[in-house]
Protein backbone atom coordinates (compact mmCIF):
# COMPACT_ATOMS: atom_id res chain seq x y z
CA UNK A 1 0.00 0.00 0.00
CA UNK A 2 1.55 3.32 -0.88
CA UNK A 3 0.89 5.97 1.65
CA UNK A 4 -2.28 7.73 1.77
CA UNK A 5 -2.56 10.63 -1.28
CA UNK A 6 -2.40 13.28 1.80
CA UNK A 7 -1.61 16.74 -0.19
CA UNK A 8 1.12 18.26 0.33
CA UNK A 9 0.49 19.34 4.09
CA UNK A 10 2.73 20.65 7.21
CA UNK A 11 2.79 18.77 10.48
CA UNK A 12 3.69 21.26 13.11
CA UNK A 13 6.58 22.80 10.96
CA UNK A 14 7.74 19.78 9.09
CA UNK A 15 6.29 19.88 5.68
CA UNK A 16 5.47 16.76 3.79
CA UNK A 17 5.76 16.94 0.12
CA UNK A 18 4.02 14.40 -2.34
CA UNK A 19 4.59 15.76 -5.66
CA UNK A 20 8.30 15.73 -7.31
CA UNK A 21 7.64 18.57 -9.25
CA UNK A 22 6.99 20.49 -6.08
CA UNK A 23 9.71 18.85 -4.18
CA UNK A 24 11.74 20.52 -7.00
CA UNK A 25 10.46 23.81 -6.90
CA UNK A 26 10.72 23.72 -2.91
CA UNK A 27 14.65 22.93 -3.03
CA UNK A 28 15.26 25.53 -5.69
CA UNK A 29 13.48 27.87 -3.80
CA UNK A 30 15.59 27.31 -0.88
CA UNK A 31 19.00 27.02 -2.74
CA UNK A 32 17.90 30.67 -4.11
CA UNK A 33 17.71 32.16 -0.56
CA UNK A 34 21.33 30.52 -0.24
CA UNK A 35 20.04 27.67 2.06
CA UNK A 36 22.23 23.82 1.79
CA UNK A 37 20.56 21.00 1.92
CA UNK A 38 20.45 17.28 3.53
CA UNK A 39 18.73 14.39 2.05
CA UNK A 40 18.25 11.04 3.86
CA UNK A 41 16.87 8.71 1.36
CA UNK A 42 14.44 5.96 3.11
CA UNK A 43 12.54 3.23 2.23
CA UNK A 44 10.63 4.35 5.40
CA UNK A 45 9.47 1.93 8.20
CA UNK A 46 11.51 4.12 9.69
CA UNK A 47 14.04 2.59 13.02
CA UNK A 48 17.28 3.81 14.87
CA UNK A 49 19.66 3.37 12.04
CA UNK A 50 17.36 5.63 10.13
CA UNK A 51 17.39 8.35 13.15
CA UNK A 52 21.30 8.53 12.69
CA UNK A 53 21.66 9.65 9.62
CA UNK A 54 18.98 12.30 10.57
CA UNK A 55 21.22 13.11 13.45
CA UNK A 56 23.79 13.17 11.10
CA UNK A 57 22.24 15.64 8.83
CA UNK A 58 20.69 17.74 11.15
CA UNK A 59 23.74 20.01 11.93
CA UNK A 60 25.43 19.64 8.12
CA UNK A 61 23.03 21.80 6.34
CA UNK A 62 19.95 24.01 7.04
CA UNK A 63 17.29 21.96 6.21
CA UNK A 64 17.07 18.39 6.42
CA UNK A 65 14.89 16.61 3.80
CA UNK A 66 13.91 12.73 4.26
CA UNK A 67 12.53 10.66 1.48
CA UNK A 68 10.14 7.89 2.07
CA UNK A 69 9.37 5.59 -0.97
CA UNK A 70 9.87 2.26 -1.41
CA UNK A 71 10.82 2.35 -4.48
CA UNK A 72 9.92 -0.85 -6.88
CA UNK A 73 12.61 -1.23 -9.49
CA UNK A 74 15.17 -2.70 -6.96
CA UNK A 75 13.25 -5.23 -6.02
CA UNK A 76 13.19 -8.90 -7.64
CA UNK A 77 9.93 -10.31 -9.06
CA UNK A 78 10.06 -13.18 -6.66
CA UNK A 79 11.27 -10.10 -3.28
CA UNK A 80 9.10 -8.97 -0.65
CA UNK A 81 7.86 -5.37 -2.69
CA UNK A 82 3.96 -6.48 -1.90
CA UNK A 83 4.89 -7.10 2.21
CA UNK A 84 7.43 -4.77 3.01
CA UNK A 85 6.38 -2.85 6.74
CA UNK A 86 5.10 0.26 5.91
CA UNK A 87 3.69 2.84 8.62
CA UNK A 88 3.53 6.48 7.25
CA UNK A 89 2.59 8.52 10.32
CA UNK A 90 4.78 6.63 12.80
CA UNK A 91 7.83 7.87 9.80
CA UNK A 92 6.23 11.28 10.43
CA UNK A 93 6.02 11.28 14.11
CA UNK A 94 9.86 9.96 13.83
CA UNK A 95 10.93 12.76 11.60
CA UNK A 96 9.01 15.42 12.71
CA UNK A 97 10.92 14.18 16.56
CA UNK A 98 14.49 14.29 14.58
CA UNK A 99 13.94 17.82 13.64
CA UNK A 100 13.29 17.08 9.62
CA UNK A 101 12.17 19.60 7.96
CA UNK A 102 10.70 18.00 4.88
CA UNK A 103 9.45 14.28 3.97
CA UNK A 104 9.11 13.74 0.74
CA UNK A 105 6.79 11.18 -0.01
CA UNK A 106 5.98 10.43 -3.66
CA UNK A 107 3.54 8.50 -5.05
CA UNK A 108 4.71 5.52 -7.31
CA UNK A 109 2.94 6.63 -10.47
CA UNK A 110 4.59 10.29 -9.88
CA UNK A 111 8.04 8.59 -10.21
CA UNK A 112 7.55 6.00 -12.39
CA UNK A 113 5.30 7.13 -15.01
CA UNK A 114 4.18 4.92 -17.77
CA UNK A 115 6.20 6.54 -20.35
CA UNK A 116 9.49 6.08 -18.06
CA UNK A 117 12.35 4.25 -19.63
CA UNK A 118 15.28 5.51 -18.25
CA UNK A 119 17.86 3.73 -16.15
CA UNK A 120 21.24 4.43 -14.00
CA UNK A 121 23.66 1.64 -14.18
CA UNK A 122 27.43 1.71 -12.38
CA UNK A 123 29.12 -1.92 -13.73
CA UNK A 124 32.16 -2.82 -11.69
CA UNK A 125 31.22 -2.30 -8.38
CA UNK A 126 27.56 -3.70 -8.27
CA UNK A 127 29.09 -6.89 -9.70
CA UNK A 128 29.76 -9.32 -6.90
CA UNK A 129 28.09 -9.30 -3.23
CA UNK A 130 24.19 -8.98 -2.97
CA UNK A 131 24.71 -7.60 -7.06
CA UNK A 132 25.52 -11.14 -8.30
CA UNK A 133 22.64 -12.37 -6.09
CA UNK A 134 20.03 -9.42 -7.09
CA UNK A 135 20.04 -8.99 -10.68
CA UNK A 136 18.80 -5.19 -11.56
CA UNK A 137 18.62 -4.12 -7.73
CA UNK A 138 21.43 -1.61 -7.94
CA UNK A 139 20.39 0.14 -11.31
CA UNK A 140 16.75 0.41 -9.39
CA UNK A 141 18.72 1.69 -6.55
CA UNK A 142 20.65 4.21 -8.88
CA UNK A 143 17.68 5.44 -11.06
CA UNK A 144 16.00 6.24 -8.29
CA UNK A 145 18.72 7.77 -5.51
CA UNK A 146 19.72 9.73 -9.09
CA UNK A 147 15.72 11.25 -9.48
CA UNK A 148 15.87 11.92 -5.82
CA UNK A 149 19.12 14.19 -6.09
CA UNK A 150 17.02 15.87 -9.18
CA UNK A 151 14.33 16.74 -6.94
CA UNK A 152 15.28 17.62 -3.98
CA UNK A 153 18.84 18.77 -4.83
CA UNK A 154 20.65 18.39 -1.77
CA UNK A 155 24.22 19.86 -1.10
CA UNK A 156 24.96 16.45 0.78
CA UNK A 157 23.36 13.13 1.06
CA UNK A 158 23.08 10.88 3.80
CA UNK A 159 24.01 6.30 3.77
CA UNK A 160 24.39 3.92 5.82
CA UNK A 161 27.34 1.70 5.91
CA UNK A 162 24.37 -1.24 6.68
CA UNK A 163 23.88 -0.91 2.85
CA UNK A 164 27.75 -0.80 2.71
CA UNK A 165 27.87 -2.11 -1.35
CA UNK A 166 25.01 0.28 -1.71
CA UNK A 167 27.15 3.37 -0.44
CA UNK A 168 30.07 3.13 -3.04
CA UNK A 169 27.71 2.62 -5.61
CA UNK A 170 26.05 5.88 -4.89
CA UNK A 171 29.64 7.73 -4.24
CA UNK A 172 30.64 5.58 -7.68
CA UNK A 173 27.60 7.39 -9.71
CA UNK A 174 27.89 10.95 -7.86
CA UNK A 175 31.59 10.93 -9.51
CA UNK A 176 31.22 9.42 -12.04
CA UNK A 177 27.84 11.51 -13.07
CA UNK A 178 29.73 14.87 -11.67
CA UNK A 179 26.50 15.38 -9.47
CA UNK A 180 28.06 17.97 -7.34
CA UNK A 181 26.68 16.52 -3.92
CA UNK A 182 28.91 15.23 -1.02
CA UNK A 183 27.37 11.60 -0.10
CA UNK A 184 28.39 10.96 3.33
CA UNK A 185 27.87 7.36 5.29
CA UNK A 186 27.13 6.79 8.39
CA UNK A 187 28.28 3.33 10.94
CA UNK A 188 25.47 0.91 11.55
CA UNK A 189 23.36 1.27 14.03
CA UNK A 190 23.10 -1.91 15.73
CA UNK A 191 20.09 -3.40 18.87
CA UNK A 192 22.14 -3.76 22.13
CA UNK A 193 22.99 -7.22 21.36
CA UNK A 194 24.40 -6.80 18.17
CA UNK A 195 21.69 -7.28 15.01
CA UNK A 196 22.05 -4.50 12.53
CA UNK A 197 19.06 -3.04 12.89
CA UNK A 198 16.70 -3.15 9.57
CA UNK A 199 12.86 -2.77 8.61
CA UNK A 200 13.42 -6.62 7.63
CA UNK A 201 13.71 -7.65 11.31
CA UNK A 202 10.66 -6.86 11.40
CA UNK A 203 9.59 -10.24 9.50
CA UNK A 204 11.82 -12.43 12.09
CA UNK A 205 10.03 -14.45 14.70
CA UNK A 206 11.10 -14.87 17.76
CA UNK A 207 13.84 -17.78 17.03
CA UNK A 208 14.70 -16.48 13.82
CA UNK A 209 15.55 -13.00 15.62
CA UNK A 210 17.86 -15.45 17.67
CA UNK A 211 19.11 -17.18 15.18
CA UNK A 212 19.85 -13.46 12.94
CA UNK A 213 22.09 -12.68 16.06
CA UNK A 214 24.89 -15.05 14.93
CA UNK A 215 25.71 -12.94 11.71
CA UNK A 216 26.56 -10.09 14.14
CA UNK A 217 28.54 -12.81 16.28
CA UNK A 218 30.05 -13.61 13.52
CA UNK A 219 31.87 -10.85 11.99
CA UNK A 220 32.51 -9.75 16.10
CA UNK A 221 34.36 -13.23 16.11
CA UNK A 222 35.64 -12.36 13.20
CA UNK A 223 37.16 -8.88 13.64
CA UNK A 224 38.60 -10.22 16.98
CA UNK A 225 40.58 -12.40 15.04
CA UNK A 226 41.59 -9.64 12.19
CA UNK A 227 42.26 -7.40 16.01
CA UNK A 228 44.62 -10.19 17.16
CA UNK A 229 46.52 -9.85 14.06
CA UNK A 230 45.25 -12.55 11.27
CA UNK A 231 45.38 -11.18 8.05
CA UNK A 232 44.44 -14.13 6.05
CA UNK A 233 40.66 -14.05 4.27
CA UNK A 234 40.08 -17.52 4.35
CA UNK A 235 40.55 -17.90 8.14
CA UNK A 236 38.38 -14.69 9.18
CA UNK A 237 35.94 -16.29 6.93
CA UNK A 238 35.80 -18.95 8.70
CA UNK A 239 35.50 -17.66 11.84
CA UNK A 240 32.38 -16.52 10.52
CA UNK A 241 31.19 -19.20 9.22
CA UNK A 242 32.18 -21.58 12.50
CA UNK A 243 30.34 -18.63 14.34
CA UNK A 244 26.98 -18.80 12.72
CA UNK A 245 26.67 -22.53 12.94
CA UNK A 246 27.45 -23.00 16.42
CA UNK A 247 24.57 -20.15 17.19
CA UNK A 248 22.48 -21.02 14.83
CA UNK A 249 23.01 -24.16 13.25
CA UNK A 250 21.09 -24.67 10.00
CA UNK A 251 18.13 -21.92 10.69
CA UNK A 252 20.64 -18.67 9.40
CA UNK A 253 21.91 -19.96 5.59
CA UNK A 254 24.93 -17.93 4.44
CA UNK A 255 24.00 -16.60 0.50
CA UNK A 256 27.75 -14.85 0.74
CA UNK A 257 30.11 -13.99 2.61
CA UNK A 258 33.26 -11.95 1.42
CA UNK A 259 36.07 -9.66 2.54
CA UNK A 260 36.48 -6.97 -0.05
CA UNK A 261 38.74 -3.86 -0.51
CA UNK A 262 36.88 -0.94 1.34
CA UNK A 263 36.46 0.61 -1.96
CA UNK A 264 36.50 -1.32 -4.92
CA UNK A 265 34.77 -4.16 -3.60
CA UNK A 266 36.92 -6.77 -5.13
CA UNK A 267 37.62 -9.67 -3.02
CA UNK A 268 40.93 -9.87 -1.39
CA UNK A 269 42.55 -12.93 0.00
CA UNK A 270 44.88 -11.51 3.06
CA UNK A 271 43.93 -7.71 4.68
CA UNK A 272 47.22 -5.68 4.77
CA UNK A 273 45.46 -2.26 5.83
CA UNK A 274 41.43 -2.14 5.17
CA UNK A 275 38.50 -4.35 4.31
CA UNK A 276 34.57 -4.59 4.68
CA UNK A 277 33.63 -7.98 5.53
CA UNK A 278 29.87 -8.23 3.90
CA UNK A 279 27.26 -10.99 3.81
CA UNK A 280 23.98 -12.27 3.23
CA UNK A 281 22.06 -14.63 4.59
CA UNK A 282 18.55 -16.12 4.60
CA UNK A 283 16.97 -16.43 8.15
CA UNK A 284 13.91 -18.24 7.12
CA UNK A 285 12.26 -16.42 4.44
CA UNK A 286 13.95 -12.89 5.52
CA UNK A 287 16.96 -12.06 3.70
CA UNK A 288 19.36 -10.23 5.59
CA UNK A 289 22.77 -8.21 4.80
CA UNK A 290 25.56 -6.84 7.27
CA UNK A 291 29.37 -6.21 7.15
CA UNK A 292 32.09 -4.46 9.41
CA UNK A 293 35.23 -2.85 8.40
CA UNK A 294 38.36 -4.63 9.12
CA UNK A 295 40.99 -1.40 10.01
CA UNK A 296 44.68 -1.61 11.10
CA UNK A 297 45.27 1.87 11.80
CA UNK A 298 42.33 1.95 14.16
CA UNK A 299 42.86 -1.20 15.83
P1 LIG B 1 16.24 1.60 3.79
O1 LIG B 1 15.05 2.32 4.32
O2 LIG B 1 16.42 0.22 4.34
O3 LIG B 1 16.36 1.68 2.29
O4 LIG B 1 17.50 2.41 4.34
C1 LIG B 1 17.60 3.79 4.14
C2 LIG B 1 18.97 4.25 4.59
O5 LIG B 1 19.15 3.92 5.96
C3 LIG B 1 20.12 3.54 3.83
O6 LIG B 1 21.14 4.49 3.58
C4 LIG B 1 20.56 2.49 4.81
O7 LIG B 1 21.90 2.12 4.65
C5 LIG B 1 20.35 3.20 6.12
N1 LIG B 1 20.24 2.23 7.22
C6 LIG B 1 19.37 1.19 7.30
N2 LIG B 1 19.62 0.47 8.42
C7 LIG B 1 20.66 1.08 9.05
C8 LIG B 1 21.40 0.81 10.24
N3 LIG B 1 21.10 -0.22 11.03
N4 LIG B 1 22.40 1.64 10.57
C9 LIG B 1 22.72 2.70 9.78
N5 LIG B 1 22.07 3.00 8.63
C10 LIG B 1 21.06 2.20 8.27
Amino acid sequence: MEPSPLKNTALNDMKIIKDPRQMQEYALARRVEGKTIALVPTMGYLHQGHVSLMEHARPAADLVIVSIFVNPLQFGPREDLDVYPRDFEGDCRTCEQAGVDVIFAPQMSDIYPPEFQTEVSVSEVTRGLCGAHRPGHFNGVTTVVAKLFNLALPHKAFFGEKDYQQLVTIKRMVEDLNFPIEIIGVPIVREDDGLAMSSRNAYLSPAEREAALSLSHGLFRARELFEQGEKRSPILQQAVREAIREHAGQSCQLEYLAICDPDSLEEIEQVEKQAVIALAARVGKTRLIDNTLLSRESS
